[in-house]
């Protein structure tokens, strides 16, 4: 698995009637994706002309780390996938118009290299959510003292919600009113 970086095919490699890859236990896809359970699935390719659709597939199971409270926890992705591959020099003469069309995805390869490596960590970063939670109503930690919140509540009075009501409605509490809210 060392040369996964060089995991890919040249253009002219693919035959007329298209090809299909699969692939299974990639485990190491560099630093900056922490993978839980290896990585399976296929592509499959067929050319048109310079250019080639792509089919895929893919599953695993990443480890993230929660914006909020800071826990390390597991994000399965199990992803179809359908994405043009064009030629880089083609970026240029197309312009934006084209690229934001339609839902297909584009992905470019550069001198008749299809990079599978590059494909496929593209598509899982594509699929990692942009706000990284462990659950959707994590706590966090208290701002204070550092506790995380989901699991225990500490003593830090008065930094409760962002809320400036909340925090209202705290001092109300701490006199005792109990009539009237
Ligand atoms: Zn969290
Ligand atoms: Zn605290």
């Amino acid at each position: 698995m060392k040369d996964l970086k060089n995991w890919g095919i040249l253009l002219e490699e693919i035959p007329p009637e298209g090809l299909k890859i699969e692939f299974q236990n990639i485990d190491d896809l560099g630093e900056d994706l922490n993978i839980k359970q290896p990585f399976s699935g296929y592509f499959k390719l067929k050319k048109l002309g310079i250019e080639v659709k792509l089919e895929g597939f893919l599953k695993g199971v990443v480890i993230l780390e929660c914006d909020r409270c800071l826990i390390s926890y597991e994000f399965p992705i199990e992803h179809e996938f359908n994405i043009d591959i064009k030629p880089l020099a083609s970026l240029n003469l197309e312009g934006e118009k084209e690229l934001s069309e339609e839902e297909m995805e584009v992905s470019f390869y550069e001198n008749s290299w299809i990079s599978f490596y590059d494909l496929l960590k593209e598509e899982i970063f594509l699929n990692l959510p942009y706000k990284h939670l462990c659950k959707p109503d994590c706590k966090g930690l208290c701002p204070l003292c550092g506790a995380n919140l989901n699991e225990n509540s500490c003593n830090c009075k008065g930094y409760k919600k962002e809320s400036p009501f909340s925090i209202l409605k705290e001092i109300f509490s701490d006199k005792n009113l109990e009539k009237g809210g």
